[in-house]
């Protein structure tokens, strides 16, 4: 039974995303808000306990699940998860009442044990769902404990498990303690960056292509390839890429995965530019020494710039410099 369940939930999700949006949001608008805070503080955990413990029926959790933020890999996968534990619990209740010949398998150990489960299964997830929650402590955006006076950053503070985003988060746990009555800061985590240092390294800021594709947003790919840069040719590093994703026809950056040598530490421009609501112009109209790995970053600002060049104006240009030249 599974097995279809799972992709017709994986459907409806997508269905909602991409073809019905406003249909099930003006349906079921007034349920969408606790999902959506849900999602967005505790992501695929949040369905799994939905999944565990049915509060809304599953269609509608479908439905609305595909109007938040969420990728459908993690949709699928967390389901998948979520329904298997509740559906053999559902089916063993099931089966127990189905082998029932006389009045007396009614008292049978097995039938009273499998409604016994049943009882008790919502409970038992809970439970588990908050023994697993229970490996980070509670906080609020101002990253406060239950104990006002009490604040808490890092890995036990979650969501992000990085030392960087720790030393982020110590900086607003700090001056918030220190300065909370007179001006509290919210931590802020809408550019947060990470590498996987693999050979070559892989890092990456903002969206990716799978993200853009999974939530629906509408992007434009500028891609250099390393095996260009001049300094990656001499360190024998020529392999990988900066790949820009933009907003369609505007200068304002989604998101830069880079693989490559020294991919964690290119990034850093691409964070600084997102962090501080620069664009490529700006990335292309800064100097950048040569021979260094660096340039990658102005290249792939180089190639949005070309494939937005002014075209009209480029074709007055060009007649403008034949007839000079007679
Ligand atoms: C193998 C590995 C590789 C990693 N690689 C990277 C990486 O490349 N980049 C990256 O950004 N992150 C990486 N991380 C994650 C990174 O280490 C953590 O996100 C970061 O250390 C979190 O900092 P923290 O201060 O919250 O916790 P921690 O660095 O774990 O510090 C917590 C401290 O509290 C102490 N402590 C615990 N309990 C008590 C107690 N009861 N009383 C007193 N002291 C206590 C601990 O001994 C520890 O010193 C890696 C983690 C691992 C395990």
């Amino acid at each position: 039974m599974l097995p279809g369940k799972v992709p017709a939930a994986a459907l409806a999700f997508l269905a909602s995303r991409f073809l019905f949006r406003d249909l099930i949001q003006r349906r079921f608008g007034n349920k969408m808000g606790a999902i959506d805070a849900g999602e967005k503080k505790e992501g695929g955990f949040y369905l799994f306990t939905l999944r565990l413990v049915p509060a809304f029926p599953f269609f509608v959790i479908n439905l609305l699940m595909g109007l938040t933020s969420m990728k459908t890999r993690t949709f699928y996968w967390v389901s998948q998860a979520g329904m298997l534990a509740g559906t053999v619990v559902y089916v063993n209740a099931g089966t127990q009442i189905a082998q029932i010949s006389s009045p007396g398998g009614i008292l049978s150990a097995k039938l009273i044990g499998s409604f016994v489960l049943l009882g008790i299964f919502p409970l038992l997830a809970k439970r588990i769902v908050d023994m697993v929650k229970a490996r980070t402590v509670e906080t609020n955006e101002y990253l406060q404990t239950l104990y006002p006076n009490i604040y808490a950053c890092g890995d036990v503070a979650g969501p992000y498990q990085f030392t960087h985003t720790a030393a982020h988060q110590a900086w607003y746990a700090s001056v918030n303690a220190l300065f909370g009555d007179l001006k509290k800061f919210k931590a802020d985590y809408s550019v947060i960056p990470w590498a996987t240092f693999t050979d070559p390294e892989v890092a990456r800021v903002g969206l990716n292509e799978t993200e853009a594709r999974e939530k629906g947003i509408a992007y434009e790919l500028s891609v250099f390839d390393l095996k260009e840069l001049d300094r990656a040719i001499a360190d024998e590093e020529a392999h990988g890429l900066v790949k820009v994703l933009t907003v369609p026809g505007a200068d304002k950056i989604l998101g830069c995965t880079i693989v490559g040598e020294h991919a964690g530490d290119l990034i850093a421009e691409y964070v600084a530019a997102m962090r501080h609501g620069l664009g490529l112009n700006k990335i292309l109209g800064t100097i950048h020494v040569y021979p260094t790995l660096a340039e990658a970053n102005k290249y792939a600002a180089g190639v949005w710039k070309r494939d937005h060049a002014p075209q009209k104006l480029l074709a007055w240009v060009e007649k403008f410099h034949a007839w000079r030249r007679g």
